[in-house]
């Protein structure tokens, strides 16, 4: 897998979208990755092309096992206070699979830094290479406070803000940002605590 060197948003997005497909957030839909078809989707949605994973027959069970690990840990990672370890983090990730980095062109004939990751890389390594690339992006350009969590009060998910302004609040923005559910939720919480 070649994964822009330069480019942190690709990596950071998709930190962000593989910790929020677990059901610790995704409370009212359950479990995203509930099996290797559904990961196929998932990387299908964030265009990864993974050079682990056969065309024909898309990711195995061990994949969606080891991708399910790799969550945990990013999800870890995104958690942990103190932008050294964070930093020390996401090389490791980086590491696992990655290849020192390769100057080669892009589509328009630019030359560009790429990270390469190992012919022999899992589909969970490659993953861990393009987040620990987006992770060390964001730190170096932006900065550690843009690893935050969901401000919705129905949701327990967190994301990376790469947005120019920085100001993003939500993991899921039409989700977790929607007024609607947000005002059910609370709704919700109070009628409980009344019947109690
Ligand atoms: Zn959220």
């Amino acid at each position: 897998m070649k994964v822009p060197f330069s480019d942190y948003t690709l990596g950071a997005g998709v930190a962000t979208a593989l910790v929020n497909t677990s059901a610790l957030v995704r409370r009212s839909t359950g479990e995203m990755l509930v099996d290797p078809p559904a990961l196929s989707r998932f990387l299908d949605e964030h265009r990864i092309a993974a050079d682990a994973v056969d065309p024909d027959r898309g990711p195995t069970q061990r994949d969606l096992t080891a991708v399910l690990a790799l969550r945990q840990e990013v999800r870890s990672l995104l958690e942990t206070d103190g932008e050294d370890r964070v930093a020390e983090g996401a090389n490791a990730l980086l590491a696992r699979a990655g290849t020192g980095p390769r100057l080669e062109r892009d589509a328009e004939g630019r030359w560009q830094w790429y990270v390469t990751t190992a012919s022999r890389a899992s589909l969970a390594e490659e993953l861990a290479a393009m987040i620990g690339t987006g992770l060390l992006g964001v730190l170096r350009t932006l900065a550690h406070d843009r690893i935050r969590h969901c401000a919705s009060p129905a949701c327990d998910g967190m994301f990376v803000d790469t947005s120019k302004a920085g100001r993003r609040r939500y993991c899921m923005p039409e989700l977790c940002g929607n007024r609607i559910n947000v005002a059910k939720h609370r709704a919700r919480r109070h009628s409980t605590s009344e019947t109690r």
